[in-house]
C-alpha cells in the first residue's frame, strides 16, 4: 500500500516534445485516480515513469514517503496494465501468472497459493489450464490484471486498459476492476481518453493537456463546476451547449438582443465577451418565450434520436448546434422553431478569451 506524489515532474522527449510539464499532484493511498485526456496529452508517459521506464528531465517521483526517481523499475513494485494485454501465447493461464514469480525465484508453495487468491480475485480458477488463444477478450484481459495482481504491487498503473473491447464487455470489466480495488486497496492510478470510463471508475479525476494537469477533483465537480472550458467540453456527453454571449454595463447577459440580468463576482469579469454553457438536460424545450426568469433564445429542431430512457434533441441556432436531453417523448416537428431556456442556476459562463469560468 502507498501514497504517490510528483513534485514538479518533467519529462521532455527528444526534439522539445513534451510529455509531462510541471505536474503536482498528491495521490493518497488507497485511493482510485483516473487521469484523463486526449490522445498525446502525456498519460503514458506518466505512467512509464512511474514505473522506472522512462526518466524525468526535472522533478521528483514519490512512492510511500521515498523518492523513487533513482531505484530501478525493477524494484519500484509497481504494476502495470496496458491496452494490449501481451500475454505468452504458448503458456497456459497459469503459466502466464506464475512466469514472473518464478523468475524472482519465489517458492512453489508460496507461489500456489498466490494463485489462488488471484484467480479467485479475477474469476480465473475455472480457465487456468487454458492457453491464451482458447480465451475470449474479456478474459485475456482478466488474465493480464490477474498477472498484475499476481505480484503483489503496492501501486497499480492501468493504461487504457479496455479500449480494445467492445461497448458491454468493457462495462463490465469497468465494473470488475472497481471490485477488485475495493476488495485489494492498492492504489490505482488509471489513465483513459474515455470520459464516462473516468467518472464512473475515479474517486478522483484529472484533465491532462499538453502534459498538464489542468483540472482535478471529484467526477461530480468537474462535470459541474469545469474551470475552463477545456474541461467543461472534454466531460460530459452529449456535449456540453455552448453559446457566444454579450455582458453589458447594467450587469445583463445579451443573447439575439434580449437581456437577462446575472451578476458576475467583480474581479472575475475581465471582457464583454462571454460563452455561456448549458447541459443538454439542465435545457426545456417550449412554444413561445414566457416570461424572463430563465435565459430563453429561439432555436431550429433539426433532428431527434430515441434513447429508450431517453430522447435526444438536436437544435441548431445559426452555426451553433445545441443538444437537450428530455426523458419523456412530446410531439416536436423537426425544422420548426422552439424556445430552448436554461435556469440561471444551471448555467455556466466564461471567458471567451482565456476560457476560464467567471460564473458561478
Ligand atoms: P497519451 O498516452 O496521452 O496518448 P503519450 O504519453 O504517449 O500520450 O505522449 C505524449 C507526447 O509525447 C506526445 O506528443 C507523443 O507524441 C510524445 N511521445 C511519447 N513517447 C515518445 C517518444 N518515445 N519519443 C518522442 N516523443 C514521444
Ligand atoms: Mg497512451
Amino acid at each position: 500500500m502507498a501514497s504517490v506524489e510528483f513534485k514538479n515532474l518533467t519529462k521532455v522527449y527528444d526534439g522539445d516534445i513534451v510529455g509531462i510539464s510541471n505536474l503536482n499532484l498528491i495521490i493518497a493511498d488507497k485511493e482510485f485516480v483516473v487521469l484523463l485526456g486526449p490522445s498525446g496529452c502525456g498519460k503514458s508517459t506518466l505512467l512509464r515513469l512511474i514505473a522506472g521506464l522512462e526518466e524525468p528531465e526535472s522533478g521528483e517521483i514519490v512512492i510511500d514517503g521515498d523518492v523513487v526517481n533513482n531505484i530501478p523499475s525493477k524494484k519500484r513494485n509497481v504494476a502495470m496494465v496496458f491496452q494490449d494485454y501481451a500475454l505468452y501465447p504458448h503458456m497456459s493461464v497459469r503459466e502466464n501468472l506464475t512466469f514472473p514469480l518464478k523468475m524472482k525465484n519465489i517458492p512453489r508453495e508460496r507461489i500456489n497459493e498466490l494463485v489462488v487468491k488471484t484467480a479467485e480475485l479475477t474469476g480465473l480458477a475455472e480457465l487456468l489450464e487454458r492457453k491464451p488463444k482458447q480465451l475470449s477478450g474479456g478474459q485475456r484481459q482478466r488474465v493480464a490484471l490477474g498477472r498484475a495482481i499476481i505480484r503483489e504491487p503496492v501501486v497499480f498503473l492501468f493504461d487504457e486498459p479496455l479500449s480494445n473491447l467492445d461497448f458491454n464487455l468493457r462495462i463490465t470489466l469497468r465494473r470488475e476492476i472497481a471490485e477488485l480495488h475495493k476488495r485489494t486497496g492498492i492504489t490505482t492510478i488509471y489513465v483513459t481518453h474515455d470520459q464516462q470510463e473516468a467518472l464512473a471508475l475515479g474517486d478522483r479525476v484529472g484533465i491532462l493537456k499538453d502534459g498538464k494537469l489542468i483540472q482535478y477533483g471529484k467526477p461530480m465537480e468537474l462535470y459541474e463546476m469545469p474551470d475552463n472550458l477545456f474541461v467543461a467540453e472534454f466531460i460530459g456527453n452529449p456535449r456540453i451547449n455552448l453559446i457566444d454571449v454579450d455582458y453589458n454595463d447594467k450587469g445583463e447577459l445579451v443573447i439575439d438582443n434580449e437581456r437577462f440580468p446575472v451578476e458576475i463576482p467583480r474581479g472575475a469579469l475581465m471582457s464583454k465577451e462571454l460563452v455561456m454553457g448549458a447541459r443538454a438536460h439542465n435545457m426545456q424545450v417550449s412554444r413561445s418565450a414566457t416570461g424572463f426568469e430563465r435565459i430563453i433564445f429561439p432555436a431550429v429542431l433539426s433532428r431527434y434520436e430515441n434513447q429508450g430512457d431517453a430522447v435526444l434533441l438536436e437544435f441548431t441556432r445559426g452555426n451553433n448546434r445545441l443538444s437537450v436531453k428530455r426523458s419523456s417523448i412530446e410531439k416536436l416537428t423537426p425544422g420548426e422553431s422552439y424556445y430552448l431556456s436554461a435556469d440561471k442556476k444551471d448555467i455556466l459562463l466564461f471567458d471567451r478569451r482565456t476560457g476560464t469560468r467567471i460564473y458561478p
